[in-house]
């Protein structure tokens, strides 16, 4: 006979055991909430000394009377001219080499991939599938660079973080130049992999380094730039090539300033250098500046882009280039190969402002003259005057200033275009000179702007 109390518990065991656990319930005293814990203050991540340098040169323009040249909003395309606030600037503050960026075929391709695949490829490729698209520009690419295979990336600076991150380690030495682009360097330092900087373009020091590090190491490379976007200079390839291979070392070259720039039509150092592709394990490059688009590409032997398109978390992990982007920096890589008197005119242009700087005395560090002029002011302060006054003259120009470059070597950074006009290159020259000039005549006395610094700090406590 089964039991019928439940539990083996009688009916009057039953009815006192839940009297008490719906008392006990009842009575308990509401539990006091627990004491908050203080929200953590978000600005604990902030440097303190950001703050001290943002106020710094906030101070500094305030006194100096001098406009914010950060961020300006643009209201149309910014090529050869923009428009600022309603009023149009010559303006040497984009990547738009060429001239492509706005080209009525590169919008034209843009807007038909757009209606045909959307504004987006909505996830990765190897999940949300390829957009033929995307192979076409990846077989331009490697086209243009020689080499068997491409993979394009959703970033040009995720490109090399990612990319450099990967293929490298702890056991591994990467020697890079001293002026490489931050993207180059964080992948560096991601790797985890023994990095020295070397100094620029100095490639004893690296015949050196290698001599003293290289035993050390499992793999190890040279990143530098095909064409140095600070200064625009570029490096001597086929030295650093014969003394990498002497050393078993590799070769990664940022092709980012190079491309549509460097080489007779525009296909980089190797078309340069007439040297063969295959000479250089990895070509890197972005479509963010003569391609008009955004993103960024590795081109090599197709086993490496094999292996990165499976395996490089930058790309597994992350969206495709959005279809509309990747045509559009196809249409222009078509017209870039179609029209290379584009890259003649970048070129002419660079040469003429550079010449007739330096022809003047000014400061245009060594800059190959093909697309970047830095004009070096060797101060922040004079960088910043000197840009504030060329924009009051219509002239749209950036300073770089410390710590993106050492406080002695602060500069405006020119960008040509194949779009500007002799007229408009010719009277810039003079106004360089001219509010140079002025500038120098004008000089700021330092000790007394400390003193009001000071002042003004304290009145802004
Ligand atoms: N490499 C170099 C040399 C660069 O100058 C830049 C940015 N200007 C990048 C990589 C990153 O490219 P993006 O801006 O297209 O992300």
């Amino acid at each position: 006979m089964p039991d019928q109390r439940g539990f083996g518990l009688s009916s009057g065991e039953k009815a006192r055991l839940l009297r008490r656990l719906t008392q006990s319930r009842a009575a308990a005293a509401p539990e006091p909430p627990p004491p908050r814990a203080k929200p953590l203050d978000i600005d604990e991540l902030i440097d303190p000394q950001f703050a001290r340098d943002r106020d710094l040169i906030r101070a500094t323009a305030d006194l100096l009377a001098l406009g914010n040249p950060f961020f300006r909003v643009h209201e149309g395309i910014a090529g050869a001219e923009a428009v600022i606030d309603g009023k149009r600037y010559i303006n040497f503050s984009s990547y738009n080499y060429l001239g492509l960026n706005g080209e009525p075929r590169v919008v034209a391709a843009a807007i038909a991939a757009l209606e045909r695949f959307g504004s987006s490829a909505s996830g990765s490729r190897i999940v949300s599938g390829e957009r033929p698209i995307h192979r076409e520009l990846e077989r331009g690419l490697a086209e243009i660079h020689g080499t068997e295979d491409c993979l394009t990336f959703v970033s040009g600076h995720a490109t090399n973080v990612t990319v450099i991150g990967h293929l490298f380690g702890a056991k591994d030495l990467i020697l890079h130049d001293g002026l490489i682009h931050n993207s180059m360097l964080e992948g560096a330092l991601l790797s985890g992999a023994r990095r020295i900087s070397f100094p620029h373009n100095d490639v004893a020091a690296v015949d050196r380094l290698l001599g003293e590090q290289r035993a050390a190491h499992r793999h190890a490379v040279l990143l530098i730039e095909g064409h140095y976007g600070m200064d625009g200079d570029i490096p001597d390839l086929p030295g650093l090539i014969e003394v990498a291979r002497r050393h078993r070392a590799r070769i990664m070259v940022d092709e980012a300033h190079a491309l549509g720039v460097v080489g007779a039509r525009g296909f980089g150092l190797a078309e340069h250098f007439a040297i063969d592709p295959a000479e250089v394990d990895i070509w890197m490059g972005t479509l963010s500046k003569t391609l008009a688009g955004c993103g960024g590409y590795i081109a090599g032997k197709a086993s490496l882009i094999e292996y990165l398109r499976f395996t490089a978390p930058g790309f597994f992990y992350s969206v495709a280039m959005p279809p509309p982007i990747a045509a559009a920096a196809l249409a222009a890589l078509e017209i870039m190969r179609a029209e290379p008197q584009r890259v003649r005119r970048l070129n002419a242009n660079a040469a003429r402002f550079r010449d007739a700087l330096a022809a003047q005395g000014i400061d245009v560090g060594a800059s190959s003259g093909k697309a970047i002029v830095p004009v070096i002011t060797g101060a922040s302060i004079a960088a910043g005057r000197l840009a504030d006054a060329l924009f009051r003259r219509g002239i749209n120009v950036h300073p770089v200033l410390y710590p993106a470059v050492p406080e002695r070597a602060s500069r405006l950074r020119f960008f040509l275009s194949s779009e500007h006009q002799a007229a408009q290159i010719d009277d810039t020259v003079a106004a360089i000179v001219a509010e140079s000039a002025a500038i120098g005549a004008h000089k700021v006395d330092y000790p007394a702007l400390l003193q009001r610094l000071g002042a003004h700090a304290k009145t802004q406590k």
